[in-house]
């Protein structure tokens, strides 16, 4: 005989670790117990050595799906008098440091869609059916180590029948802890904006059907937050959600009932579809087919975000509606999603004809996420549902940090020994309840890990929200403040993800970020090494025309564009964009120099572009023009159009003659397609110069406008054929969603060494 004792870390949690274990120990003839403790599972096997050894063998293979085993600790343990119970499943153990073992919240398993649809079960059309293998986590847990009693279950106590599968060893939900039944479990109705039920249970999914088909916005209260569902193909119905909602053009996501009913709405391949039917199951963006869908769901828009219904909840509705549904963050643009079924009620009153409702609280808010699935690797654009809060694995230690991020698509991040932990997407932070909802976030994340932060981080932007968090926050924690150049934190969040100490060649093209030299930075090209940074290349700067605005008005861009290229005269190019009394104001703020910032930001320069191409007027969400001139280009290469870097450092690209063949071909009366295909070549052969000018082997690919899958392939295939290697973002968006990881790397490894 011999005993082990065993830690087990990762997510561990809440994926049916434990009954697992005890299946495996049970099956090697093994004695002794399990439990969760704060860092992990902890186990102790006594019996045979070669039992033991195969116990071990097995142990990572043979784990649940779900599970993702960062490190097994193997301790000899003194050999104990053999007991009469065999292995056992003790409580949980609640002191010590706790290590981030919080699962992300699980789609719908096959067995429980099976369950929900079997007449003769209990949990026939049981809206919140779920077991070891699926349903909420994240969004229900309150606080570690992951059990009932801290979780939004809390309150749910478990019937006699849920209460026997919940203790039986052979049943999948063993230890289950959110399970539920109609009995115990939760339960839905329906109401009005006036929040008076109008039916409940059955007829409640009933009416809700019935409202779609109707063409009545539904407000669904999801996994994460509440969702505006309406009829996809329904083109009234869409743009009236549109109007309430006050998002003109931006693209909705659809819902489909199920894999066979996307098939004639986008191109589905074999990772698209893997994607899908993952446990994560985000919007997926797919190329589009013609017709399905109104085209209001994503107007001009070549791909569609589709994604599967992955709470029964979905699945019974869409089931039941047989035809795809838009389906949209509850909240009106720009402010955090509901969670809170009064909150709801008020918040999307003036939106929603109908709401769905249920008493399982949600612990958190957390969107879908938002997933391409491109050829080399698929690029995450919002990271939240079924991806956070699962750690990112860092390969060094760091300080403990916390980092605050930017100002649009905002997410926080925690860093943990040699892990990361970043919140789920939060959003802009331009709303009053944005900000609340941001430091809600810090503090929650800090209290549910238990951790005790050495250093905060933050952007060098002194007026975004962020920042001002982290000041406050450096004052009441009595922290050291890390403040990080915006397009460094990039290139480190990359870096990061791929354990790089440089040197790199970080190629940050960006929207905007704040520059030490005062201006706005965007086109940059950083040689990074550590925590260091060079500013080795950028594009030539040009006045963003009335300031702020420019950011969301593409022409203003161009109007400064063209102002810097040529003067006022230059500006007569510009005369059909705005009132002549505007344009002239705008000029002769330039002329004399004026107030407005100018930009190195290849984002703007994208946005120019868009505007003397006619793009001008889409403008409703930022990289809206930008995504425009993408969706133009036309199949194959075109030849660039010049972009001279200057010999000296930092080498600046000149955009002048750029511009000057541009306008050569818009007088020509070239096509559309062709211009915007020679712009995408240009920057592509700027890349390759940069790189070859600086002469580093790995280049670093980071930034909004790496987003645009056009630029990325393009520019990645020449690096790569020159033979650099080239780095993407992979486990964080390429978008101001991954600057918290950048701002961790930075700030915790800065002073070290
Ligand atoms: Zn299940
Ligand atoms: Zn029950
Ligand atoms: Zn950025």
């Amino acid at each position: 005989m011999e005993r082990r004792q065993i830690t087990i870390t990762g997510v561990v949690q809440g994926v049916g670790f434990r009954p697992f274990l005890q299946r495996l120990a049970t099956s090697h003839g093994l004695s002794g117990w399990t439990q969760n403790g704060p860092d992990g599972v902890w186990v102790e096997i006594q019996g045979p050595p070669e039992a033991i050894a195969a116990f071990l063998h097995e142990l990572p293979a043979a784990a649940p799906p779900q599970a993702a085993i960062a490190g097994i600790i193997v301790t000899p343990q003194p050999v104990e008098p053999p007991g009469v119970d065999g292995f056992v499943i003790l409580p949980s153990r609640t002191s010590g440091p706790i290590q981030p073992v919080i699962p992300a919240d699980l789609a719908l398993c096959d067995d429980c869609a099976a369950e929900i649809t079997d007449p003769g079960g209990r949990r026939f059309r049981y809206p919140f059916t779920n077991c070891t293998q699926c349903g909420p986590r994240y969004t229900i847990i309150a606080s570690l180590p992951y059990d009932r009693p801290r979780t939004s279950m809390a309150d749910f106590p478990l019937c006699p029948a849920c209460e026997q599968e919940y203790g039986d060893t052979g049943d999948r939900r063993y230890h289950a802890q959110p399970i539920a039944c109609p009995a115990c479990g939760p339960h839905l109705w329906i109401t009005g904006p006036d929040g008076r039920p109008t039916a409940e249970g059955e007829a409640a999914l009933t009416a809700a059907v019935a409202a779609l088909q109707a063409g009545e916005i539904l407000a669904l209260k999801g996994l994460g937050g509440f969702q505006l569902l309406v009829d996809a193909r329904d083109d009234a119905a869409v743009t009236r959600l549109r109007a309430r909602k006050r998002r003109p053009a931006k693209p909705f996501a659809v819902m489909v009932p199920s894999l066979a009913a996307l098939a004639p709405l986008a191109d589905i391949d074999a990772a698209a579809a893997a994607w899908l039917t993952a446990v994560s199951a985000p919007i997926v963006l797919l190329p589009r087919h013609p017709g399905g869908v109104a085209d209001s769901v994503a107007p001009d828009n070549p791909y569609l975000g589709v994604m599967l219904p992955y709470a029964p909840l979905h699945r019974l509705l869409l089931d039941a509606f047989g035809a795809p549904v838009v389906c949209t963050s509850g909240n009106l643009s720009e402010e955090p999603l509901c969670t809170d079924n009064a909150d709801a009620l008020v918040r999307l009153g003036p939106i929603a004809d109908r709401f769905l409702l249920h008493d399982r609280p949600i612990v958190r808010p957390v969107d879908d996420s938002v997933l391409r699935p491109d050829e080399a690797s698929p690029v995450l654009l919002r990271r939240a549902r079924g991806f956070a809060p699962l750690p990112i694995p860092l390969g060094r230690h760091l300080v403990s940090t916390v980092a605050l991020g930017g100002h649009l698509k905002n997410t926080v991040g925690l860093s943990l020994g040699n892990q990361a932990i970043l919140s789920q997407h939060l959003g802009d932070l331009g709303t009053l309840a944005a900000a609340t909802l941001q430091r809600r976030t810090v503090e929650d994340l800090v209290a549910l890990y238990a951790a005790k932060p050495e250093r905060l981080a933050c952007d060098q932007h002194p007026d975004y929200a962020s920042t001002r968090l982290a000041e406050t926050l450096a004052e009441v924690w009595e922290l050291p403040l890390h403040r990080l150049q915006h397009h460094h934190a990039h290139v480190a969040a990359v870096m990061a993800e791929h354990g790089l100490d440089g040197p790199v060649l970080g190629l940050a093209w960006d929207g905007s970020g704040h520059g030490p030299d005062g201006t706005v930075w965007g086109g940059e090209a950083l040689l990074c090494e550590g925590t260091a940074y060079r500013r080795v290349s950028h594009l030539r700067p040009f006045p963003l025309a009335g300031g702020e605005a420019a950011m969301r008005d593409p022409r203003r861009a161009a109007l400064g564009l063209l102002f810097a290229a040529g003067g006022t005269t230059a500006c007569q190019a510009a005369a059909d964009w705005f009132p002549p009394q505007t344009r002239q104001t705008l000029t002769a703020a330039m002329a004399s120099g004026g107030p407005f910032p100018v930009t190195s930001s290849m984002g703007r320069l994208f946005d120019a572009v868009a505007a003397l191409l006619g793009f001008g007027a889409c403008r409703s969400f930022e990289g809206e023009a930008a995504m425009a001139l993408e969706f133009a280009c036309r199949d194959g290469q075109a030849a660039p159009y010049p972009l001279p870097i200057s010999p000296t450092e930092p080498a600046v690209a000149d955009w002048g003659p750029l511009l000057t063949a541009l306008q050569a071909d818009m007088a020509r009366g070239e096509p559309r397609d062709y211009l915007a295909s020679r712009f995408h070549e240009t920057l592509a052969a700027y890349a390759l110069a940069v790189a070859r000018l600086v002469g580093c082997g790995d280049v670093v690919l980071a930034g909004g406008c790496f987003q645009n899958r056009r630029l990325t392939t393009r520019i990645g295939a020449m690096l790569a054929e020159a033979g650099f290697r080239v780095y993407r973002a992979q486990r964080v968006p390429p978008n101001d969603g991954g600057l918290a990881l950048g701002q961790l790397w930075l700030a915790g490894q800065a002073g070290e060494a």
